[in-house]
């Protein structure tokens, strides 16, 4: 990329955020009530996996979302490894992911045992393609008594978990739509996307059950935390238990019906947590505005930037550009990098780390195409 234009970029991101100095990827935004819930915690000593702020939070996040009931759990990972194994997900079963995701994908599904199925992503959305979903069904999978069955391991595959990319929906109805004619359990990571809606539906919504995480790099935070979504009464009823280890509801006894987790997010975080789902809408607001003000800059440079989907509303949780190859994109992360703005290339493959090299994968050709190209830029809320 020529220097001029990589100059350009950094002072166009400078003045955006209007400092001289460093730009942070994503920071966290404490403009609301987050000191006043904190203190009220700490006075009230509900400061643990007790308290009126878990109830409140879980009510926000249904009502946000237009489902039922929400979990509250200490991550997203957690929120996830839950969901599948609710999902019946157990030793030697398969479960389909997308390769361009972050690792806790991956690892909520080899925490039970079983193993991922790479199918490749969309070039539009970034998230699992409908079109290498149905392709490697049609061609490696069979359907018996009403289960999927991967012909080439004779594995049944249990679940399929896209991922709604920066927050940018992915084709969820249709995946949805193919999940249910194949019996295979759709879990949305909506660890993203919070705020994301697709053909006016949130994300998370489309299948029986979801993940939301609330980690200090997401829209809004709790320090730490995620969240199910269902709407399915069992089902939460189940996650609430299995995420408070499998304690039977007595006033002094312990007895515990299964082996459950120790995975409930405490009430100092909901606390957090409650006072950022105040400011979502302006948090979204300001999102919008940073992606249009990026989107016409890089308009002008003659590079590609990553818009919402169509019949989607994007949170647009992180900013991403498209840059012509490896050698273009490692220059400009180098010059960011040096010049204080940061910057980072999407993930890495997942498929292509040591842990998952040897799972099976559809023709990945378009996350091999992005893995190379797409890097993400400073997308804090600005308020
Ligand atoms: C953030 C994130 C998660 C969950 O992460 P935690 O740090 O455990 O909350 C899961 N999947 C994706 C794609 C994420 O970006």
């Amino acid at each position: 990329m020529q220097k001029c234009n990589m100059q350009s970029i950094v002072k166009f991101i400078k003045q955006t955020f209007k400092t001289d100095g460093f730009v942070a990827l994503h920071e966290p935004k404490f403009i609301g009530n987050e000191k006043k819930y904190l203190n009220e915690c700490i006075d009230s000593t509900f400061v643990s996996s007790v308290g009126k702020y878990v109830d409140e939070f879980e009510r926000n996040l249904a009502k946000i979302t237009g489902s039922k009931y929400a979990v509250a759990t200490v991550n997203g990972t957690s929120a996830l490894h839950v969901a599948l194994k609710l999902m019946g997900v157990g030793v030697g079963d398969e479960v389909i992911t997308q390769p361009l995701t972050f690792i806790a994908t991956c690892n909520a599904i080899s925490y039970l045992g079983a193993r991922p199925v790479f199918i490749d992503v969309d070039l539009e959305t970034l998230g699992m393609s409908d079109v290498a979903l149905s392709e490697f069904l049609e061609q490696n999978c069979v359907v018996k008594d009403e289960k999927c069955f991967n012909k080439t391991t004779n594995k049944q595959i249990k679940a399929c978990v896209p991922m709604h990319t920066f927050g940018h929906p992915c084709k969820i109805d249709k995946i949805a739509g193919i999940c249910q004619n194949w019996h295979i359990s759709l879990v949305e990571d909506a660890a993203e996307s919070l705020g994301s809606f697709y053909k006016g539906k949130h994300t998370g919504t489309f299948g029986k059950i979801s993940a939301f995480s609330f980690n200090g790099n997401k829209i809004v935070t709790s320090g730490g935390g995620g969240a199910i979504v269902t709407d399915d009464e069992e089902l939460a009823k189940r996650a609430k238990s299995i995420t408070t280890t499998a304690k039977v509801p007595h006033p002094y006894e312990y007895v515990h019906n299964e082996v459950g987790f120790n995975y409930r997010m405490p009430n100092l975080n909901a606390a957090l947590l409650v006072a950022q789902l105040e400011n979502l809408d302006k948090f979204l607001a300001s999102k919008r505005e940073l992606a249009g003000i990026y989107s016409e800059f890089f308009a002008n440079l003659g590079i590609r930037f990553i818009t919402e989907p169509s019949e989607a509303k994007s949170n647009y949780w992180l900013n991403a550009i498209f840059l012509d190859d490896l050698s273009d994109r490692n220059e400009l992360l180098e010059f960011l990098s040096t010049n204080g703005v940061m910057s980072r290339p999407i993930w890495r493959l997942m498929n292509e780390l040591e842990m998952f090299q040897n799972c099976q994968s559809g023709d990945l050709k378009n996350a091999k195409f992005l893995e190379q190209r797409v890097i993400n830029l400073p997308s804090s809320v600005r308020l």
